[in-house]
This record gives structure tokens, sequence and C-alpha cells, in this order.
């Protein structure tokens, strides 16, 4: 985890650099979709070369959410606070997602406890967040697999040891019926660039971690061979 921080700490000191480079990336990468989509207009019956930029566009989008995924993971911390739904956030992403599986025929539900009020965050991040978390689970399961997500409140009364009254807190969890995680993914899996997937980024719990913390969250996660994986964030419910 130190070694993570560390590594955390000195990518957002290149945030200026990686901002201006993600701007200089993401420009030509724009013609070049340009170019590729009027080749396709061109030569609309040529079956081979419509083939060639469905690739070329394909990997285009690859180096997009590379570029994307670096960027949000390298610029400082500022939040655009406002009162976020939690729950229109997670059905919005509940049901995009199940509209984006494509092939494999994926359980995805969602359990909510009604009581739980808007919070104050960055919705735009926080919408970040859980989708990489969903995205992950989904990528985890075999076809026919289960992914949960269920929100509830953390006891009202819990006292710390200094013997003070806890915030409130707003737990999400999202579990799968997947595999679960070895130990050696579980001590590394939010290094950046971490990744087991051959067309992974390994971005995407170092992002998590990012925007939890920035929310004076917490993420946990419990996982296990028989059961499978549940990653749970912890949010505070301010008043
Ligand atoms: P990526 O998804 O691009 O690989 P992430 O940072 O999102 O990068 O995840 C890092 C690694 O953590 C994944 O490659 C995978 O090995 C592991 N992982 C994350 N979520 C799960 C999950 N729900 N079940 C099993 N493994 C997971
Ligand atoms: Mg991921």
């Amino acid at each position: 985890l130190e070694s993570a921080v560390r590594q955390a700490d000195r990518l957002s000191a290149l945030g200026g650099l990686a901002a201006g480079l993600a701007h200089e990336i993401k420009n030509p990468l724009g013609g070049i979709k340009g170019a590729a989509q009027l080749l396709e207009l061109e030569f609309p019956d040529n079956e081979d070369l419509r083939e060639y930029i469905r690739v070329m566009l394909k990997e285009v989008q690859r180096v997009n959410v590379i570029v994307e995924e670096l960027l949000a993971l390298a610029s400082p911390g500022r939040l655009k606070l406002s009162k976020v739904n939690l729950h229109r956030v997670l059905s919005d992403i509940v049901l995009l997602q199940k509209n984006a599986s494509e092939g494999k025929e994926v359980y995805l539900q969602q359990y909510f406890d009604p009581s739980i009020p808007p919070i104050l965050g960055d919705e735009a991040l926080l919408t970040q967040l859980f989708l990489n978390l969903i995205k992950n689970a989904l990528e985890a399961v075999e076809a026919g697999g289960v992914v949960k997500v269920t929100s509830r409140v953390l006891s009202d009364y819990a006292m710390t040891q200094k013997g003070e009254r806890r915030a409130r807190m707003v737990a999400i969890d999202i579990a799968d019926n997947g595999p679960g995680i070895e130990a050696e993914v579980l001590e590394n899996m939010f290094t950046p660039f971490f990744t087991t997937k051959s067309q992974g980024t390994g971005l995407g719990l170092a992002i998590c971690q990012k925007i939890v913390s920035e929310h004076r969250g917490m993420i946990k996660v419990d996982s296990d061979a028989k059961r499978g994986t549940v990653f749970t964030v912890m949010l505070p419910l301010v008043q």
C-alpha cells in the first residue's frame, strides 16, 4: 500500500505534464479516427478494408481510454461538490452495463436502502468509481454469473476508541461470484498499471482508491475462491 501511495504521489506531481500530454495525444488521435471513418464511407463495399478500419477504431478507442485513465489518476484532486443521489448514479451504471454486455449473459442486480439520503460528492468521479468496480466484477464472472450492487447505512452509533461518535457512513457493496482474487493479486491490485488482463490498463483500482480518499471514504475488499469477491466503498453521510 505504501508503495502504491508513493507511486500515486509521484504521478500527481506529474499532473500538469500528464494533462498536457493527454491533450497532445488526443488531438491527433481524433484525426486518425476521423480519417478512418471517412475511409469507411469512401469504400463501403470493401469488406477487408472495413475489417482493418474496425481494428483501427478499436485501438484508437483503447489509446483514448488509457489517456483518459492516466489523466484521471494524475490530475490534482479538485472535487466539484454537489448533492449526489447515489442510487441514481448506480442504477444508471447498471442500466448502461446491462445494455453493453455483449454476448456474455450476466445477472446484474441492485438492492438499495431507500432511506439513504443524497451525499455530498463529485458526481462525475463517483460515477467513475462505481463504473470501474462494476466493470471489474462483470469481467470477473463467467457466463451466468451474478453481480450484486447493494447500498446500506453503517451503524449510526458506532464509537471510535476515543469515545467520539463516528460519522455516519453509507456502504456500497459490489459483489460478484467470480473466481476470487489470489493473495499476490490482492497485494498489488491498487498499484497503477498492475493488471492480470490481456487488455487491461491496470489503472482502474488506482483511480478508485484516489476517488475514495478524496471523498474521505474507505475501500475494502473481501475475496474468497468459493464465494467470489466483494468490494465495499464507504462514504461519509454528512448533514
Ligand atoms: P484492470 O481491470 O485494467 O486489470 P484494475 O485496476 O481495475 O485494472 O484491476 C486490477 C486487477 O485486479 C485486475 O487485473 C484483476 O486481476 C483484479 N481484480 C479487480 N477486481 C476483481 C474482481 N472483482 N474479481 C477478480 N479480480 C479482480
Ligand atoms: Mg478494471
